[in-house]
Formats: C-alpha cells, structure tokens, sequence
C-alpha cells in the first residue's frame, strides 16, 4: 500500500489537467484533481469555446449583410448580445460540467478547491485547509491574462472579461496585435462595434509569416477595424460617458470600452513552487524537459503554465505524453513540430510548419514559396472585396513540403488536414498529382505556382 493519499495529483481541471487525470484513472491509479474554478480551463471556460461561439455569432451578421447579394431580403435584423452571452454561458456550463463528470465517471476524485504546494508531495487545500499527499504531481493551471502596467489600467478589461459584458459598447479600443487582440477586433467590429485595434509593431500577428501578416493587416482593415500602429497606451482616464487613452506618440483616443490583449502569463504565482524546489523561468513559466518533467522527478508540468505552444490540443498531447513516461513505463517526448493552428479572425488564418524566414534560416537557398490571391467566389456575390492568401514553402530538390499559410475563408478547417501531409513529409509533387475538387477555394492548394510566376489577382474561385 502506498504512504501516499493518492498515486497522481493534479493540479487544474483544464485541458492537459482532466486528460491526464481521466487516462490514470482509467489505469486503476489513484487520482484527484484540484480546481479552484469552473472545470474546462481557460479553452472551455473562457477561451477557445465561447470565443468560438462569439466568431459564429458575428459570422452570421455579415452573412446576413451579404445574403442582399444573393437575393435575399433581410428586414429588421437586430443582434442581441444579452441573448448570445446566456446562450454561450450555458453551453459554457454545460461543457464544464462534462470535464468533471468525466472525471468522476472515471473514478478520479475532483476537489473544487485551489491546491499549493507545501513540500514536493504534499499539497495543502486552501479552502479546507486539509493536506493531501500523491507520488507523482502534475501542475496543470494554464495561464491568465496579463497587461502592462499603467495609469488607469484599473478601467481597461481583458479578455476573461470580454464574454460578460452587460452590454455591447457602441465603440472599443483594443490593445494588442496578437491572437487574442485581432480575433476580438474582428468579433467586436463584427457585432457593429466602432472597433479600433492599436498595437505597438507595424504588422499584427508577430511571428507569423510576413505576408500573412501582410494578409491580416488587410482583413481586419476589410472589416472596417480602425488600426493603429506603433503606438502604445501610456495612461487610460475616465472622461464623460467612457474612457479617453493617451499613446506615446501624443495621440489620444476616446471610447467606450478599453480592452488590453497584450498576452498572457503562466499562473504561477502564490502556487508554493519554491516549497517544492519546482523552477520558473523569468516569465513564471515552469521549466520543464522534453518529458514534461520538472526539476523535481516526481513533479511534471504540461500545457501553458509550461509557455511551450500554448494550444489546447497541445496541452492534451504533452498530458497523454506524461502518462505514457509516468505510469506506463513508455517515455514519450511529445513533438512540437509541425502543429497546426489557426487564428479566428474572419476569415480565418490557418497555418502548419515554417514560416518563410524560418525556412529560410534552416534551407537557405534550397526552398521554393508558392504563392496566390484571390477573390474567392462566395465574396463576388456578396459584394465582399476581401481576398485569400496562400502559401506553400517547399526545401531541397525533392521539394519536400515544410509550410503552409492560409488567409481565407474554411482556413481553420482546410489546415487540419493539410497538417498531415506536412506531418507526412509529402512533397509538392504529390500535391501537384492530387486532382482538384471544384469549385473549392481550398483546390488553390494543389494548383500552386512559384511566387516568380505568379501575377496575382486570380479570377474568382470556390
Ligand atoms: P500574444 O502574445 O499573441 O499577443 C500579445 C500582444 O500584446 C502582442 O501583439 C504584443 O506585442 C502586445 N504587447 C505585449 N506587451 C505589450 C506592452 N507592454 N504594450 C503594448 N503591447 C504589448 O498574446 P495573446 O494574449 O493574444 O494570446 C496568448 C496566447 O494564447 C497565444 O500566443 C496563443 O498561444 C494562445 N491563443 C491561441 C488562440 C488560437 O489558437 N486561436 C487564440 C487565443 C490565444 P508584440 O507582438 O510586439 O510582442
């Protein structure tokens, strides 16, 4: 019998956390799960999920707007927010209670309360106050929302607050250029908000491929979202009605709604990892090793409170990883290469492998870019100008696949499954030998040109 309550604590009933939790428990171990909020994790709770939900919801605006184009009459159609934020926290709700009876179906206990550490196997339980030991701890707490600081930030929100609003304000200013700043610009100016999106770089979307960026730029600007660049906010100040924003260059800008995405932090802090000898980096991220495993042998860590890829399909792969190396006695280095991921701005960016630069870096000259633009054929319609980007990025003589960028219409969906040609190593010849379905906008990828070629400006296609 072990000396300890429990084979595998975890600590986070988010993505990375529950999958571990529920595979240990399906393994006969002993199992319990700390969470000190709802169960789902940021993905679920206030994330991916009612993010999502929030694209669709603006979605249908513009599909409304541009069904004129297509025949329809469309009358007094009016967008409800109070109506979409219930009907979101519900299935919000809904999905939270499926994490945790996952985890009891499966015989893991779940403890709603937030757990720290009090040496490298024992946890204390906030709220109870009671002590708990395991064998083997997994910190699974993700990160939280983080802004600079600066006079005023007490007025701005983030993005945690972003799903529960009491109202739609008529205009907002968001801080930021990243994931969480361009895909909440195209939900705000979707729902008819005045949106201005001021970031402090020239491009948004830093670290994507230069002229997906290039791309980005012109689809937040396609839906009317005001930008700013090279500016950041230095102070934000109540004034009649809503909020004036001063940047450093001077400029001053007025509205109703402040909303700082400028990233994200590992939630570390207060967790007691000194009391466990478990090592942060200076972000506060975990330092962990290719298992996952921190610098103590019995302690791992797995998702965004590592700061590797903070992806939620990630997070589920390095906590599978874990229980293969921890209880299965079959290490696994989870691979971050080559995963797929897209940013939901609208349309979409889907992206695998390299960017141009990065090949660059790691082929040099031995690479070849595959590029087009065009109008998809649903927009001409519709009356919508916004075009779609493609790029394909090839290495060697053999012409090995090692990129693709998507900037349009389905690119989230299309990129999952271009991942696993990337992932199999396919080469251009065997995507130039796979026929076309049409009309498609996704058939583009099979008929690529070299970027030297290309004119640009295709006529329309599916
Ligand atoms: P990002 O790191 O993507 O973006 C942060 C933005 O804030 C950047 O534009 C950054 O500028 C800017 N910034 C940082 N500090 C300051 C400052 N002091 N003043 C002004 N601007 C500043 O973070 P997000 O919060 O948007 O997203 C966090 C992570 O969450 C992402 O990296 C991603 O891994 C994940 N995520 C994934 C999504 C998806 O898969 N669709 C959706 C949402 C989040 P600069 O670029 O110059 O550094």
């Amino acid at each position: 019998m072990s000396k300890y309550d429990y084979d595998l604590f975890v600590i986070g009933a988010g993505s990375g956390g529950v999958r571990a939790g529920r595979m240990a428990a399906q393994l006969g171990k002993r199992v319990a799960v700390a969470e000190e909020s709802r169960p789902g994790g940021t993905c679920v709770v206030r994330g991916c999920v009612p993010k999502k939900f929030m694209v669709y919801g603006a979605d249908y605006g513009t599909a409304i707007r541009e069904a004129v184009g297509y025949g329809w009459t469309v009358e007094n159609a009016k967008f409800d927010w109070p109506k979409l934020r219930d009907a979101i926290q519900s299935e919000v709700s809904r999905l939270s209670g499926i994490y945790a009876t996952i985890l009891e179906k499966n015989g893991a206990d779940l403890i709603q309360e937030r757990a720290e550490f009090v040496d490298k196997h024992t946890v204390r339980l906030t709220k109870s106050g009671r002590e708990v030991t395991a064998e083997t701890i997994l910190i699974a707490v993700g990160g939280r929302p983080w802004m600079p600081e600066m006079k005023g930030s007490e007025h701005a929100i983030m993005s945690d607050d972003a799903f529960l609003l009491d109202e739609m304000p008529e205009r907002i200013l968001i801080i930021g250029g990243g994931y969480i700043a361009s895909e909440f610009a195209g939900i705000f100016a979707g729902f008819g908000v005045k949106t201005v999106q001021a970031y402090r770089g020239t491009r948004l979307l830093n670290g994507f491929d230069p002229e997906v960026r290039d791309a980005v730029n012109e689809v937040q600007s396609n839906n009317k979202i005001d930008l700013r660049f090279g500016v950041s906010p230095t102070e934000i100040k109540k004034s009649k009605g809503g909020y004036i924003v001063t940047f450093d260059d001077g400029t001053k800008i007025g509205t109703d709604l402040v909303f700082m995405a400028t990233g994200r932090k590992p939630h570390t802090s207060g967790l007691g990892l000194e009391n466990a000898g478990v090592e942060v980096d200076k972000n506060g991220a975990i330092i962990v090793d290719e298992y996952s495993r921190t610098r103590q042998d019995n302690i791992f860590a797995v998702g965004d409170v590592t700061n590797r890829m903070n992806l939620t399909p990630v997070a589920i792969r390095e906590g599978m990883a874990f229980i293969e190396t921890r209880f299965k006695d079959n290490p696994i280095a989870y691979d971050h290469s080559d995963i797929a991921s897209a940013v939901f701005t609208r349309p979409p960016v889907g992206v695998v492998g390299l960017t141009e630069p990065e090949a660059r870096r790691e082929f040099g000259e031995e690479m070849t870019v595959y590029t087009t633009k065009f109008r998809p054929m649903k927009n001409v319609l519709a009356g919508d100008p916004q075009r779609c980007f493609m790029k394909l990025i090839t290495e060697g003589k053999n012409e090995r696949v090692v990129g693709i960028h998507i900037v349009g219409d389905d690119s989230a969906e299309i990129i999952q499954a271009l991942g696993i040609c990337v992932k199999a190593g396919l080469t251009k010849a065997d995507f130039d030998r796979t026929c076309a379905v049409h009309p498609t906008l996704a058939e583009e990828i099979v008929t690529l040109k070299p970027r030297e070629e290309n004119k640009t400006t295709v006529v329309s296609k599916g």
